[in-house]
């Protein structure tokens, strides 16, 4: 390996630390296609949480869940049960098994949201 190689090397871990160590912020945007609400998972999304600096979508919301998002905010998310969630969108998913989203694309859409939450939780244990 060059110096150069090293060098890059180095930059590239050092960004992706810094990456790691960046809490990300989110806002809400009308959300693109069709998804479904993951806060409550009972009703379609009408606007998603995305991250603000590189547009990761987050979460996305039905207009009930939206309203406890610009009343609570971040406390709105601590509501989320993963159990009773993931029970509403089988139970979404075998009423409407034809519907958008498929399973596919809510298997991603919840693999987006713990993502970040697990990178919130790590970043929270480390300030603590
Ligand atoms: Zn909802």
């Amino acid at each position: 390996m060059s110096w150069r190689e090293i060098d890059e090397q180095y930059a590239r871990e050092q960004r992706q630390r810094l990456q790691e160590m960046t809490p990300e912020p989110l806002f809400e945007a009308p959300v693109m296609g069709r998804k479904w609400c993951l806060r409550c998972g009972r009703r379609p999304a009408t606007s998603i949480l995305l991250t603000a600096g590189d547009m990761r979508p987050v979460l996305p919301l039905c207009t009930g869940c939206a309203a406890e998002w610009n009343l609570h905010g971040y406390h709105a998310l601590r509501g989320i049960r993963p159990r009773a969630l993931l029970r509403n969108l089988l139970w979404f998913k075998l009423r409407h098994p034809l519907r958008r989203p498929s399973a596919p694309e809510l298997v991603q859409d919840v693999r987006n949201l713990l993502r970040w939450v697990r990178k919130m939780k790590a970043l929270r244990r480390s300030s603590a």
